[in-house]
């Protein structure tokens, strides 16, 4: 689902050919090349990668906090670039919380509307709903430092939600939980934003979080949007082996186009011959061909059909539960990782050692550009 203003319509954020290069030591680094984006109205948009490629510099620039090298921000359509954090209808959340220890949660909740003068009736309503939102009604005179980790992010949350900025920038929020906290917040925070309508922008390196919050994912890589697309778009068919590696478990076969048809290709692949798969690249080029674990079959047998296959011997075997992973050794060295959901018709297992089939469907494999 996207959010409300997927509609046409001027998008709540828009970066035009953003750019910026750090001076540091006598040096430069260019910390975002050339990055466009468009972030709707509504939107829970992230911007997911490894650390260093760019993601919290992109964000500070949304927020004024940092001014781009080149390139353009437009808020609601209006240009922004230049114009300081504190005019511009955004708000920011960090990792580290940044509460104020002395100040009670209502303080820390009310200290912007104070600083702006509003009213003191509007200033309680306003405190009272922003708490109500977060679950942290009857909170008020609490001092943060008495407060769980998870519910200092709710008091940092509720602050920057009072005053009903158009978006809200999260920079790694629940990096400082821990891993049951964290995953409860993200169903949290997921279900605030739906709430609020507010456009949230989120900063992650955190591939599962960033699949399980958004309504849009732009991966970034080396200071640029490497791919941008929903959830589903970007693990069922990741565009670059970068994407492919960097979010889920992929299997990655390196092997040469041999013919195409449409944006169907066929790939030899070193000791396994012709392998039909997804991609335009032309006869001749290198390309990665990567498979979702989850997509092959493992069986005893030669599986009957159209699928492709290739035989192997079972090299590893780790039952979790719910599902169990198998690690095929080809001919030729080369692995594969195979999920199996442990379902109660499940074939007969194979065991270490057991020489296999992987099989899948041919529109499960891609050929991505090496
Ligand atoms: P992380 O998750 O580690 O915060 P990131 O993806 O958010 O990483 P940025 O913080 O945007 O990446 O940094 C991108 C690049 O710019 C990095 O190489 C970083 O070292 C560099 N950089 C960031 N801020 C500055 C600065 N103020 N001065 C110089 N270089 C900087």
């Amino acid at each position: 689902r996207r959010g409300a203003g997927a509609r046409a319509g001027t998008p709540a954020i828009s970066l035009e050919q953003i750019s910026k290069t750090y001076r540091s030591g006598g040096e430069n680094v260019q910390a975002v090349r050339g990055v466009d984006l468009r972030i709707e109205q509504g939107e829970f948009f992230s911007l997911l990668g490894p650390s260093g490629c760019g993601k919290t510099t992109t964000m500070r620039m949304i927020a004024g906090f940092e001014d781009p090298s080149s390139g353009t921000v437009r808020l609601h359509g209006e240009e922004v670039t230049g114009v300081p954090p504190n005019r511009r209808d955004v708000n920011m959340v960090f990792q580290s919380y940044a509460l104020f220890p002395h100040m009670t949660v209502f303080d820390n909740v009310a200290f912007g509307l104070r600083r702006r003068n509003t009213p003191g009736a509007d200033i309680r309503r306003a405190v009272a709903e922003a708490l109500e939102l977060v679950e942290l009604s009857g909170r008020e005179r609490t001092k943060p430092g008495r407060l769980s980790g998870g519910q200092q992010q709710r008091v940092a949350l509720a602050r920057a939600l009072v005053n009903r900025p158009s978006a809200l920038l999260l920079d790694e929020p629940l990096g400082a939980l821990d891993l049951k906290l964290r995953q409860a917040m993200q169903i949290e925070l997921k279900r605030i934003q739906r709430e609020v309508g507010i456009t949230f922008v989120y900063v992650t390196h955190d591939q599962g979080e960033a699949l399980t919050m958004s309504d849009r994912i732009a991966v970034m890589n080396g200071g640029r949007v490497e791919q941008l697309g929903t959830p589903a778009e970007i693990y069922e068919r990741p565009a670059t082996r970068f994407t492919a590696g960097f979010i889920g478990t992929s299997n990655l076969l390196s092997g040469t186009v041999t013919g195409h048809s449409g944006d169907r290709a066929t790939v030899r692949v070193e000791g396994a011959g012709e392998i039909p798969a997804i991609g335009a690249a032309a006869p001749g080029s290198r390309v990665d061909l990567t498979v979702r674990p989850e997509k092959i079959a493992l069986e005893t047998a030669d599986p009957p059909g159209d699928r492709a296959r290739l035989s192997g011997t079972v090299a590893e075997v780790v039952y979790l539960g719910s599902a169990t992973h198998y690690t095929v050794r080809l001919g030729d060295g080369t692995e594969m990782v195979v999920f199996r959901q442990n379902s109660s018709d499940a074939a007969s297992a194979a065991e270490r050692g057991d020489t296999v089939w992987v099989s899948w469907r041919p529109e499960h494999a891609y050929a991505l550009p090496g």
